[in-house]
């Protein structure tokens, strides 16, 4: 087993840039290779299928595509294996009934892709050119990929708030995971901001460590799942400010740790210095389709938009997959099922188009 590579995620996140790229290439059914090669040898191969990304989706695409024998090569992205390698236990997916542990559930999903000969690159995506084909798919690195087929599975990363000081204590008190940085708050004092099910999941699993929990809203209701606010809510540990907002982050007078946070009441204007040792952020995300955007259709947000029903774009043989185009499930076993409808509809195209070719 390629043991899967754990990141501390959830603070930063690739820019990516889009940039024209000129040529046109020319490729015939000799050029595109099934075999497994190196990463010296893939700028100069035509894959069948490139995956970007390796969450449930881009993993369950790259499982169908790899039992259809197009052996897709997976972009593995900067935070392999997407959120659920934040997320602790997972109690909603099907077929396990314990529950299983979000990372533990990502290596099954990676091993299951390799076994039926998927192959890995753990790089970015700098730049793409989606205007002929084969595709162009530029790492960071500069080497350029070709594929006869892309499929967009990039998931979405964590919002901030835009504060200058919640940038300058990112990691020192501040953060957007706390599946990776509850565990520095043991008996310590946390304020988590948001009011959806990741409000409540943070500030229930900052309850394991925390002394206490303080939620921040802007409003005066949750737009969480009422199970999971009441999971929260009902935790002795936990208080809420209503119609509140952080307006600033305090720290020691060197920017070494965070000392607490300014909350505004947005109904009264007061303002208090609220005194904590930790900030979590978890007011939502945005998809990330910056490279892209100006080759698809996408919403006010950024989220990628396809025909109804399917994982087709405009682009033929440009196929999207989950939390990139979901703004309204968000869910490990929606972005897997958008995963398995990518693989199809390119596995599809490919056939067709090999058929018109044999013609
Ligand atoms: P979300 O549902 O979009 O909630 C974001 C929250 O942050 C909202 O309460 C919003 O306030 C608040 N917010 C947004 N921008 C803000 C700002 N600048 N300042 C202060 N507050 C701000 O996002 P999410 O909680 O990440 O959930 C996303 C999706 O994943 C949802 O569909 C959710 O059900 C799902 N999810 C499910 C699970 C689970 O089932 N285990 C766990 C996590 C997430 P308003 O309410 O006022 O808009």
């Amino acid at each position: 087993m390629t043991p899967i590579r754990y990141v501390r995620v959830g603070v930063f996140f690739a820019a990516f840039e889009v940039c024209l790229l000129g040529g046109v290439f020319v490729y015939s059914d000799e050029d595109v290779s099934n075999e497994p090669i190196g990463k010296e040898q893939m700028n100069q191969t035509i894959r069948n299928v490139i995956i970007v990304g390796s969450g449930p989706a881009g993993l369950t695409a790259a499982i169908y595509a790899a039992r259809a024998n197009l052996a897709p090569l997976v972009i593995e992205g900067m935070q392999p294996g997407g959120q659920l390698m934040i997320t602790t236990d997972v109690e909603n997916y099907p077929g396990f009934p314990e529950g299983v542990q979000g990372p533990e559930l990502m290596d099954l999903f990676r091993r299951q892709a390799e076994k039926f000969g998927t192959e890995f690159i753990s790089d970015e995506v700098a730049r793409v050119d989606l205007r002929q084909r084969p595709f162009t798919i530029t790492l960071s690195d500069g080497t350029p990929l070709l594929a006869r087929t892309l499929i967009i599975a990039t998931g979405a990363t964590a919002r901030w708030l835009g504060l200058e000081s919640e940038e300058k204590l990112r990691g020192k008190g501040v953060s957007a995971c706390a599946t990776c940085d509850g565990f520095f708050f043991r008996d310590k004092n946390v304020v988590v901001v948001g009011g959806g099910d990741t409000a409540m999941e943070e500030g229930t699993f900052l309850t394991r460590f925390a002394k206490k929990v303080t939620l921040v809203h802007r409003r005066d209701a949750l737009r969480a799942s009422k199970y999971m606010q009441q999971k929260l809510l009902s935790n002795p540990k936990v208080e809420v400010k209503w119609n509140s907002i952080v307006s600033d982050v305090l720290h020691n007078g060197q920017w070494q740790r965070v000392t607490g946070v300014r909350l505004k009441n947005v109904k009264t204007g007061e303002e208090e210095d609220f005194a904590c040792d930790g900030l979590f952020l978890a007011i939502g995300h945005e998809p990330n389709s910056k490279p892209f955007r100006d080759f698809l259709e996408a919403d006010e947000v950024g989220y990628l938009r396809v025909k109804p029903g399917t994982s087709l774009t405009d682009i033929p043989g440009v196929f999207v997959a989950g939390d990139v185009l979901d703004k309204r499930y968000r869910q490990a076993v929606t972005a897997a099922g958008f995963g398995c409808m990518a693989a199809i509809d390119a596995e599809r195209f490919l056939e067709a188009e090999d058929a018109a070719g044999a013609k």
